[in-house]
């Protein structure tokens, strides 16, 4: 375990997987090295912005994270890419599974993309992917996104373990709200059109502007934050920087009015719990 988060402190990433790889495990030899490794990277932890990214398959998810990935890489930013696929059995293969998904995010130095644990119960494999954040922040990480796949349950989870929450969606693919439930449009801190290139660019502005109205008449959040909308381009390069200038202002906002660290405690006491739970359940 000492080797472990030596390793972890000193931006090894080779050591920061095979700690994951213990998280991941099942064996409780494993799961009691990874419990301590957890505590002893705990005080490291935090300094990171976390964001959750969802959307229905097809909408340009990976497409996305390679673009937005890449772009804050080469910011000198350090980026984490972690996955919850709790129906990753699908012949598909699991989410970020397949490198080749994200061929530039793959070969930038600044980033760490780790693919989703094998499939196991919701609660399970998020509880894993809370506790990967950990090890990835104690590494030094400066920006944790954490991919779902958009067509169940795993958005809640996913939501209740990072800061800021991105719906990404397409214009006009029919139904408007595209099997997107009403609560994860009202769960997230700003809806991304994405795919607004070439003759779709008029439709895609058409499209945020629909969205941009439909969220006024949700609810106001708890973090006191007003949900934006924008358009991008996941080939192209478009709307990228829009979308980081977004997390920038809400990271902002919600530290100034102190929802930033009062959610950061919430999610932690869940982990805590979360922990409990699993523990009980695997004896
Ligand atoms: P995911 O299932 O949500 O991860 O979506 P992918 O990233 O695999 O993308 C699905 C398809 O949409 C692929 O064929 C991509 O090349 C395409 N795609 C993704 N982003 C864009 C974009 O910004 N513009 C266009 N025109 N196509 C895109």
């Amino acid at each position: 375990a000492e080797e472990l988060v030596e390793g972890i402190h000193n931006q090894n990433i080779s050591l920061l997987s095979k700690a994951i790889t213990l998280i991941e495990s099942t064996l409780s030899s494993d799961q009691e090295i990874a419990q301590e490794v957890i505590e002893k990277c705990l005080p490291q932890s935090g300094n990171s912005i976390r964001i959750g990214i969802t959307g229905v398959p097809g909408v340009g998810k990976s497409s996305f994270i390679d673009t937005f990935g890449s772009y804050l890489g080469n910011q000198g930013k350090r980026v984490a890419v972690l996955a919850i696929d709790p129906s990753s059995e699908r012949s598909k293969g699991s989410i970020l599974g397949d490198k080749t998904r994200m061929e530039q995010l793959t070969v930038n130095q600044n980033a760490f993309i780790r693919p989703s644990p094998s499939a196991g119960s919701l609660g399970g494999v998020a509880q894993k992917t809370r506790e990967s954040i950990i090890l990835c922040e104690a590494a030094g990480f400066d920006v944790i996104i954490v991919e779902t796949v958009g067509v169940g349950q795993s958005e809640t989870a996913v939501h209740s373990m990072v800061d800021f929450f991105l719906l990404l969606m397409l214009s006009g693919a029919g139904d408007e709200l595209q099997g997107i439930k009403r609560g994860i449009m009202e769960m997230c801190d700003s809806i991304f059109i994405n795919k607004a290139d070439g003759d779709n660019i008029n439709n895609a502005t058409r499209a945020q502007a629909e969205y941009k109205n439909a969220l006024h008449l949700f609810p106001p959040s708890p973090s006191g934050w007003t949900a934006t909308s924008g358009t991008c381009s996941a080939h192209e390069g478009t709307g990228i920087d829009k979308v980081w200038e977004t997390v920038s202002e809400y990271e902002q906002f919600t530290k100034a009015n102190q929802y930033f660290n009062q959610r950061r405690q919430e999610q932690e006491v869940m982990r805590f719990y979360q922990h409990l739970e699993e523990e009980i359940k695997s004896r």
